[in-house]
């Protein structure tokens, strides 16, 4: 399907992208791949696998190291194997299986399954996710918590409130607790009851950009003033996330969006703010991740920015995200 990109977002994609920027349009015209994360508070990929293959589903595990992580390629027109065809899923049809319903699986999009991976939350800790709503993140982070431990899962808008909640009950999620709130005041407040985090997810609410794959309203709904209006929004969250981190702790801020207003100048501006308190880390990932951009327009950035990750569309035929990880050491 041909995307009409505004042009001042045009712009400022072939700037980021240069040669590259025909790659790109080519890649968001095409649907991505179906991705499905299995729940293994439910069920292990491997009995998942073996269940929908053995309804003509067709499985592929991309990642040896991440055998959750599945991609469903189509359907056989016949079970018996021989002289089947494979054809895709009907829409809507991933979320309609009994599997879906019993919350053996997630349907997630590859790139937004990489910011838990990079904050690797471990059972027994004690985890905030920040912006939670509808829970893709939070049900994963609970899977790979083993429901043991404690995860705050926070968002300010009731309607999603309530698709968090229904996602953490199919999912069989026991170790979470929901709380609706603005999330840097959220923060505020449990600041001054000294609750403190050993991790902490920010899956900020930003522009998109990187959705555009799925979401054609995203185009269409693009305006450089919204880009600039969340990148206060995401400082916000972030200064007063870093105040209730552990010692040690860490933190992943997270967008699925392509706006260096909205990742690497939001880095730059913790960095500066917090300056020693923090350190930026290196993220290990099983995409191919570009470096954070060091600058953007005429503004020069903190060389340390490097080490966030922008994951293109073209480069591992996902939707677009951006990641950047710190960890507390005063
Ligand atoms: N982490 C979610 C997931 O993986 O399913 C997606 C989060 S989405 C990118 C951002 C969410 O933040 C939206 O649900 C939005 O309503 C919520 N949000 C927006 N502003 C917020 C704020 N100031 N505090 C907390 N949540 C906020």
């Amino acid at each position: 399907m041909r995307i009409e990109l505004k042009p001042l977002l045009e712009e400022r994609m072939k700037k980021l992208l240069g040669k590259e920027f025909p790659d790109y349009i080519k890649s968001i015209e095409t649907e991505p791949p179906r991705s499905i994360r299995c729940n293994t508070l439910k069920i292990s990929p491997e009995k998942l696998k073996m269940r929908l293959e053995s309804q003509g589903w067709k499985i592929k595990q991309p990642f040896k190291d991440f055998p959750k992580i599945m991609i469903v390629e189509g359907k056989l027109t016949t079970l018996e194997g021989e002289g089947g065809e494979l054809e895709p899923l009907n829409p809507g049809e991933l979320g309609r299986s009994l599997e879906h319903v019993l919350g053996y699986y997630y349907v997630q999009e590859l790139a937004s399954m990489l910011p838990v991976i990079a904050l690797a939350p471990k059972p027994g800790e004690r985890v905030l996710d920040l912006c939670a709503a509808p829970g893709s993140k939070t049900t994963q982070m609970a899977s790979k918590m083993e429901n043991i431990g404690t995860i705050i899962a926070n968002e300010v808008t009731l309607g999603r409130v309530k698709i968090l909640a229904s996602n953490m009950e199919r999912c069989g999620v026991a170790n979470a607790m929901i709380t609706k709130k603005e999330g840097a005041s959220l923060c505020r407040s449990l600041g001054i009851q000294g609750i403190r985090f050993d991790k902490i997810l920010i899956d900020a609410p930003c522009s998109g950009e990187g959705t555009l794959r799925t979401s054609k309203m995203t185009s269409k709904m693009w305006n450089i003033n919204t880009v600039k209006k969340l990148s206060g929004v995401q400082k916000n969250l972030l200064i007063n996330a870093l105040e209730i981190l552990k010692l040690n702790g860490e933190i992943v801020y997270s967008t699925c969006t392509h706006a260096p207003e909205e990742n690497e100048e939001v880095v730059d501006f913790i960095l500066e703010k917090f300056k020693d308190e923090i350190k930026i880390e290196t993220i290990k990932l099983p995409v191919k991740c570009r470096e954070g951009i060091c600058g953007w327009e005429d503004k020069k950035l903190d060389s340390q920015v490097k080490k966030s990750c922008r994951i293109y569309p073209q480069d591992n035929d996902t939707e677009g995200f951006f990641i950047a990880k710190f960890k507390k050491i005063k």
